[in-house]
């Protein structure tokens, strides 16, 4: 019942109460038990935090929208200042209405506001469509229609063991459904292309050891060849064979060192002394993830790295600076339940599917970074 209809606001230890009684004033010196202060408290912040999730797309939706007006992009080449009569010029968009989206970004300091102009900071670099290390295309991809439709199911996705809300969504998986849509390919390959080179960065930077000795490496499902440009560029020895889908494989960009080779991993992978899978596996179930790593070990001759998330035991304290990766990885699994039939897995978990897929042994390198380096042996 809202307080306005009944009773009377008083003020009791500096807190506004409500008395659903009216004309019966609350005794102001009575003491009011600690416990409740803090229960009131507690409750008052839980609620304030549940707005946060109530309107949770709207980040997503700003980040989106900056990303579109190209907000980063044209500051950037403005000298990296700019104030709003001048970006509401040069974007083409209305000043009191641009005004209100760059107060929310600047909130969220997506960028800065000081002397009327405002400034890039490290995130809006990342929104960037030309930087090196942009997110744009991630947002991109993952704020489409087709993306977000399948969260809708997620409640529906709960109560069966196996399945995917993509698939009930749009008839058919994520991969047939990028072959026949080029321009949705196109946002995945771009999405997992800037993913990829900050994963395969930091094995290159943070395992160099494991390329030792590998003349040959076939990436399987290795998208436009993203992360073989890089590692191909560190280890120059190594030849490297991309592999993926045709409608990837054929619109994937040449590369000096790197060849595409279409096919399909659950018939057969090229042979190679060894196979990279990065960010592959967690897209497939156990079974289907065994079936690959079946293949992948029938055409290599030293072993299969694994670049994938490993999620810690629920039991597992983490430093703070780990939890930050676990909030992505958790996060990823819960993108995996909506878009595939796959998951990202614990330790445990990957035990499994190495142990099945006939392997006698596998290594963790952690690294700094979301995935870890998973190397099983024959
Ligand atoms: N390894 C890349 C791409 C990961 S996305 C990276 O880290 O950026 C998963 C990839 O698996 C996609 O490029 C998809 O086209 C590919 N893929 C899906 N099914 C496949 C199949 N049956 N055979 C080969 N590649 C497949």
């Amino acid at each position: 019942m809202p307080p306005h209809r009944h009773g009377l606001h008083v003020y009791a230890h500096g807190v506004l109460k409500y008395s659903p009684f009216p004309f019966i004033f609350l005794n102001k010196t009575t003491p009011k038990p600690k416990m409740a202060e803090l229960k009131a408290s507690i409750a008052a912040d839980a609620k304030l935090e549940m707005w946060s999730y109530a309107l949770g797309f709207t980040p997503m939706a700003l980040v989106k929208c900056a990303i579109d007006l190209q907000i980063a992009d044209v500051i950037d080449s403005h000298g990296g200042s700019m104030t709003l009569p001048a970006l509401s010029a040069a974007l083409a968009c209305s000043p009191p209405v641009l005004r209100r989206i760059m107060r929310y970004l600047v909130h969220r300091r997506i960028f800065s506001h000081t002397a009327s102009s405002y400034s890039q900071t490290p995130l809006s670099h990342l929104l960037m469509r030309g930087a090196a290390d942009s997110m744009a295309a991630v947002v991109l991809l993952e704020s489409t229609p087709t993306m977000l439709a399948p969260w809708q199911r997620l409640s529906l996705r709960a109560r069966q063991a196996d399945g995917s809300p993509f698939e009930d969504e749009h008839g058919r998986d994520i991969w047939s459904f990028a072959n026949a849509n080029p321009e949705h390919s196109k946002l995945i390959d771009d999405a997992m292309s800037c993913i990829a080179i900050a994963s395969a960065d930091a094995v290159a930077d943070q395992y160099p050891e494991a390329f030792d000795g590998i003349s040959s490496l076939v990436d399987v499902g290795g998208g436009d060849g993203t992360a073989l440009r890089i590692l191909v560029k560190a280890f120059p020895w190594i030849q490297g064979i991309s592999f993926d889908l045709p409608h990837v494989a054929s619109a994937a960009p040449p590369c000096d060192g790197v060849k595409h080779v279409a096919g399909d991993m659950f018939q057969a992978v090229p042979n190679a002394d060894a196979a990279f899978l990065m960010s592959v596996l967690h897209d497939w179930n156990d079974e289907e993830c065994i079936a690959i790593l079946r293949k992948c070990k029938e055409a290599i001759k030293e072993k299969v790295m694994i670049v994938e998330a490993v999620i810690g035991e629920e039991e597992e304290e983490e430093e703070e600076e780990e939890d930050k990766y676990s909030d992505v990885r958790l996060a990823l699994d819960m993108v995996m339940l909506a878009h595939t039939s796959g998951k990202e897995r614990t330790l445990k978990e990957w035990e499994f599917v190495v142990k099945e897929a006939g392997f006698s042994r596998f290594t963790v390198k952690h690294i700094k970074a979301i995935p870890a380096v998973i190397e099983a042996y024959p």
